[in-house]
């Protein structure tokens, strides 16, 4: 392992170097049109936890985008394993990405001219929501100057950087004292937020968003693990209203896993305390992270 690594890494056309040295041309497409996918899957204790799955859906998202990485799964994986190892990092964030790159014609607006790029990076694992403030449960505004871009103009199970609506919902939450935001669609139904699933309980059941969402793997895992546990599931549209009729709210993300919500703008949830599913949804999460079968182990390089 590296200690130059150990902060952050990047694999760019062949070579892995600090993140800090990795960029891209001021004119990739990525950059100036959003043209670009990616997909992030988490290493827990020294695992990439299920990279089946997150390989399929950023192999979907690349195929509704008609970006070409250049590269197959197995390839991909082994680059990914590889930038891993030369960290040395044990929990991490591991971001793939293939952008629609630079236009090879000079003076050409057509994307089939340009050179589609892949790469990776990877940092030490981020928690979308910070463990001191998951521990207690976090607040979250549901934005009310901004509605989720509809999925008719940017399909939303492609997994996007078109982050303006998001960065708005912060911005708002931020100024209310909320750690962050939360956004309906144009018909007042809960989409998502920036980076995360959400779901309700009530009555002992789990209510998820069926439509205009990113199909998290973390609200897969959890739906799995509900099945599991034998928790009734309801998918489908969310009114704002249900939700804050709600027993408990959480979220989802490969970034920290499930996360109790204690407050929704001015509601407080299961008396400011996470709820008594969410955690044991949390410490399942967790320990389906150990499980062999969902792990791909890591071939760190022993010094
Ligand atoms: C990544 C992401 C999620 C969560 O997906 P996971 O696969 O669980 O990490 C949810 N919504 C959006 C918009 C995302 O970008």
């Amino acid at each position: 392992m590296s200690r130059e690594l150990a902060t952050g890494a990047a694999w760019m056309n062949g070579s892995i170097m600090p993140i800090s040295e990795a960029s891209i041309p001021v004119n990739d497409w990525g950059l100036i049109h959003s043209d670009i996918t990616y997909d992030v899957v988490p290493v827990w204790r020294g695992a990439f936890f299920r990279l089946d799955h997150y390989l399929e859906r950023f192999f979907r998202s690349m195929e509704t985008l008609k970006l070409d990485p250049g590269l197959g799964p197995e390839e991909i994986a082994g680059v990914l394993g590889e930038l891993v190892a030369a960290t040395g990092l044990r929990d991490a964030y591991v971001a793939m990405v293939t952008s629609r790159g630079v236009n090879m014609v000079p003076g050409s607006r057509d994307p089939r001219d340009c050179r589609n790029h892949f790469f990776a990076w990877c940092v030490p694992y981020i928690h979308v929501i910070r463990p001191e403030i998951a521990e207690h449960g976090a607040h979250v505004r549901v934005a009310k100057s901004v509605r989720r871009i509809p999925p008719a103009s940017v399909d939303p199970r492609v997994k996007n950087y078109q982050w303006g609506d998001f960065t708005q919902g912060l911005f708002e939450a931020k100024s209310v004292g909320a750690e962050t935001t939360l956004l309906l669609d144009t018909e007042g139904n809960l989409t998502e937020g920036p980076g995360f699933n959400v779901f309700l309980v009530k009555d002992g059941a789990l209510v998820t968003p069926d439509l205009g969402i990113l199909e998290g793997i973390s609200r897969q895992t959890v739906l799995d693990i509900a099945a599991e546990l034998g928790l009734a599931v309801d998918i489908r549209p969310v009114p704002l209203d249900e939700l804050m009729l709600a027993d408990e709210v959480f979220i989802t993300t490969s970034g920290g896993g499930v996360a109790p919500i204690t407050r929704v703008d001015d509601r407080v949830f299961s008396n400011g305390a996470p709820g008594e599913v969410t955690m044991r949804l949390k410490d399942a999460y967790f320990s389906w992270a150990e499980r062999p079968e969902h792990r791909t182990e890591i071939r760190y390089l022993n010094i």
